[in-house]
């Protein structure tokens, strides 16, 4: 396997400004996937040291530095830290790929890209936080006040950890919060590093924090921690209900993007070559690791057989590999566990009677990682384990319809309602289905767009509250505050 240029790894917590170990000294192993080597050792934070952070995002909040920085500054710093982010571009492309398994060539050219260009959009947002005046009977005058909701915890998932911990901490910081982010356990690297990185663009210590640790015991006391005011996070919706569970403690403020099993529809009249090749991004994109994959093709009956064998002939040059290797377009797994929990879905896939027509092997590359072929079912029953539950990996499900309201019936039977893609020429078709498909986000003839002007969030059990945006953002994290003046006295 190519062996990537040396980068060193951040291995301790950001806290306050500064690098710090763990209250009790405890650590966790980073692991790459593709190698299944130790990475690093990374102090694993526990109730203390999340105190700790939330204590120095508080005292950032109320410092003048921060508290009281003109929107201007807030939006120099974040362009600035979009200035580094372009600067370590190849050295966090390193550690995303290292981490979390994806090609290079994604994780340089799409992900630290985009999350220069989230940081970019922020900033120019910084300076855009205003409230309104407003008519009102009698001697006043009214206005409202846009502040910050304070401090903000931020938990994100391992398949885009620096992409999330940019669409969390980039808006929080734009609207003056403070921030205090647990990366996921499998992915602590690059969110450590951007802490740093925020630190030497100018941002005040205890602005933004980064709390590396496991779910159940640092998100876990980040999520009832009474001095954290909303908690914004992005994982799995059987995490998500467990956090609003125990935000209620403290009425937290709580926004959660969820899981997903995202229909992507296929019609007869669509550019059939186009289609076949969205569908095959949609699901195999980031390893399928993807909250909004298209997981479940939908395919009108006439042009099921040839879908499918479009699907089958793409999944077979979807190259597993070496993710430093150029010509690699699945990557890693991100961990054994994950891996196993997607061998699970095939046989499970397998078992309910699905036709497995491409894929379903788990492999190693030179002996060694989480690796599994790019898998496709044909034949799947509406009912079946791989057609209702989010598997999180390369695996498609084709399904036949036979009509548009057959396939919104199928479309919208599901738990999920996180995005959807529809192929088709015919325009009227397109918008009646964004407008009926009960999903947050609807691709027409493209899939897997996103800007950070463009709000990203679910519908149904995919959660509330939108990730990007300008509106969503306003939402999420700040509050409104109403000011009556008398004129009279
Ligand atoms: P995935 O299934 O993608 O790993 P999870 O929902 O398990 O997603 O994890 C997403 C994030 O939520 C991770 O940072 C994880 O550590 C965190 N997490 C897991 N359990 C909890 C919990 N009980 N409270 C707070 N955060 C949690």
């Amino acid at each position: 396997m190519t062996e990537p240029p040396r980068v060193q790894p951040p291995t301790r917590l950001w806290i306050g400004g500064e690098w710090a170990d763990a209250d009790d000294g405890g650590t966790f192993p980073s692991v790459n996937p593709a190698t299944e080597e130790v990475i690093a050792e990374v102090a694993e934070a526990g109730e203390r040291d999340i105190d700790r952070a939330v204590r120095a995002a508080r005292d950032a909040l109320r410092d003048d530095s921060w508290g009281r920085a003109s929107p201007h500054r807030r939006s120099l710093l974040l362009w600035r830290l979009a200035d580094l982010v372009d600067e370590h571009a190849d050295e966090l492309a390193l550690l995303e790929v290292q981490d979390n398994g994806k090609p290079y060539f994604e994780a340089r050219r799409i992900d630290v890209p985009s999350v220069a260009q989230t940081l970019r959009y922020y900033a120019g947002m910084a300076d855009k936080v205003q409230g309104d005046t407003i008519a009102v009977p009698g001697p006043y005058l009214n206005y409202t006040l846009r502040e910050p909701v304070g401090v903000v915890g931020a938990i994100i998932p391992w398949n885009f950890p620096l992409s999330m911990a940019s669409w969390k901490a980039a808006p929080a910081l734009a609207c003056g919060n403070t921030v205090v982010l647990k990366p996921a356990e499998q992915t602590p690297l690059t969110a450590l590093r951007l802490g740093e990185l925020a630190s030497e663009a100018g941002f005040p210590p205890g602005v933004l924090n980064v709390v590396p640790g496991y779910g159940e015991r640092a998100g876990a006391a980040l999520v009832r921690h009474p001095g954290v005011d909303a908690i914004s996070f992005t994982g799995s919706t059987e995490v998500g209900r467990t956090i609003m569970r125990e935000a209620a403690g403290t009425l937290k403020k709580v926004s959660l993007e969820l899981g997903g099993k995202s229909p992507n529809i296929v019609f007869a009249d669509s550019d059939l070559r186009a289609a076949v090749r969205g569908a095959s991004m949609g699901i195999f994109y980031g390893k399928g690791e993807v909250c909004a994959a298209g997981s479940r093709i939908l395919v009108e009956s006439s042009v099921h057989e040839e879908v499918v064998e479009g699907l089958k002939g793409l999944a077979a040059k979807a190259t597993v590999g070496d993710p430093m290797a150029p010509t690699t377009r699945l990557g890693a797994i991100v961990s054994e566990e994950q891996l196993d929990r997607v061998m699970g879905y095939i046989e499970a896939g397998v078992g309910d009677g699905a036709e497995l027509v491409a894929g379903g092997e788990r492999v190693r590359v030179k002996g060694r990682g989480h690796f599994v072929t790019a898998t496709v079912f044909s034949g799947v029953e509406p009912e079946m384990r791989i057609a209702r539950e989010e598997i999180f990996g390369p695996v498609a499900a084709v399904t036949p319809f036979d009509d548009i309201d057959d396939a919104i019936a199928k479309a919208n039977d599901s738990l999920y309602g996180l995005a959807a893609g529809v192929w088709t020429r015919d325009i009227g078709k397109a918008h009646r289905l964004a407008s009926e498909i009960d999903a947050g986000t609807v691709w027409v003839n493209t899939y897997n767009q996103y800007a950070a002007a463009s709000p990203f969030g679910g519908y149904k059990e995919s959660g509330f509250g939108r990730d990007l945006g300008f509106q969503s953002a306003l939402e999420k994290y700040t509050q409104l505050k109403s000011v009556w003046v008398a004129l009279d006295r």
